[in-house]
C-alpha cells in the first residue's frame, strides 16, 4: 500500500511538474479565437457559456445568431438583461426554405453589424453563432471573416460555432473543440425542451 502511494506522489509530483513548466511557457496576452464545432449538443451552450463567464467578469460580449430565426431564446433572455447586444437573423435561411438570393441578403445584413463588431475597441468577446453555415453556403465569403477577425482588436476573442467549420477557420483558431455525439434524445423521439434545448 504504502509503495503504491509512493508511486502515485511521484506520478502526482511529475504531472505538476510539467503542468507547472507550461504554465511558466505561455506568457503571450492576446484576445482568442476558438471554433467550436462537430456533431454533438453543446457547442452553441458552449459559446453561450464564455460569453456568461466573460460578462461574469464584468467583460462586455457581444452576439450574432445566424440561423435561429424568430424562436425564443434562452440565452438572449438572460444576455440582453447584462446588455449584451444581440444581432439575430430573423428572416432568410431556413431548414425548410432555402432560398438563395434571401438567404444571402439576410447573412449579408446581420455580416454588416458583426464587421462593427470586430472593430470595436470595447467588446471582448463576440460570439458568432452557427457562423459557419453562412461560409459554407458561400452567403458570407471566407476571406472576408478571414480579414475581419485577423484585423480586430487585439484582446478581443471571438467564438465561432457550428458544424463543420471550415478548414480554414479551424487553421485560424487558437482552440478548436469538435463536440462528438454519441446520442441525442431526439433520435429516439423525445421532443426538444425548454432549458435545456433552446
Ligand atoms: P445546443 O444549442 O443545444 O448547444 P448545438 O449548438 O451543438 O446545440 P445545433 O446544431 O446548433 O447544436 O442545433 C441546435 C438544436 O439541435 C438544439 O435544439 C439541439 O438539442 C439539437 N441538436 C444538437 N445536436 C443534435 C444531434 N446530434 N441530434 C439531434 N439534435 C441535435
Ligand atoms: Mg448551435
Amino acid at each position: 500500500m504504502t509503495d503504491k502511494n509512493d508511486r502515485h506522489s511521484e506520478r502526482q509530483q511529475k504531472l505538476k511538474e510539467t503542468v507547472d513548466t507550461k504554465i511558466a511557457q505561455a506568457q503571450t496576452v492576446k484576445g482568442l479565437v476558438l471554433v467550436i464545432t462537430g456533431n454533438g449538443k453543446g457547442k452553441s451552450t458552449a459559446g453561450f457559456g464564455i460569453a456568461a463567464r466573460a460578462i461574469g467578469h464584468g467583460l462586455k460580449c457581444s452576439v450574432a445568431q445566424f440561423i435561429k430565426g424568430t424562436w425564443d431564446c434562452g440565452e438572449r433572455n438572460l444576455l440582453e438583461q447584462h446588455n449584451v447586444e444581440f444581432q439575430v437573423m430573423k428572416t432568410g435561411f431556413t431548414w425548410e426554405t432555402q432560398n438563395k438570393e434571401t438567404d444571402t441578403a439576410a447573412a449579408q445584413v446581420i455580416w454588416q453589424k458583426c464587421k462593427s463588431m470586430l472593430q470595436d475597441e470595447t467588446l471582448d468577446v463576440v460570439l458568432l453563432d452557427e457562423i459557419t453555415y453562412m461560409v459554407s453556403y458561400n452567403y458570407i465569403e471566407l476571406a472576408e471573416v478571414v480579414e475581419a477577425i485577423e484585423n480586430r482588436p487585439k484582446m478581443q476573442s471571438v467564438v465561432i460555432t457550428g458544424r463543420a467549420a471550415h478548414r480554414t477557420l479551424i487553421e485560424l483558431a487558437d482552440t478548436v473543440s469538435e463536440i462528438k455525439n454519441v446520442k441525442h434524445a431526439f433520435d429516439s423521439g423525445v421532443k426538444i425542451l425548454k432549458g435545456i434545448d433552446w
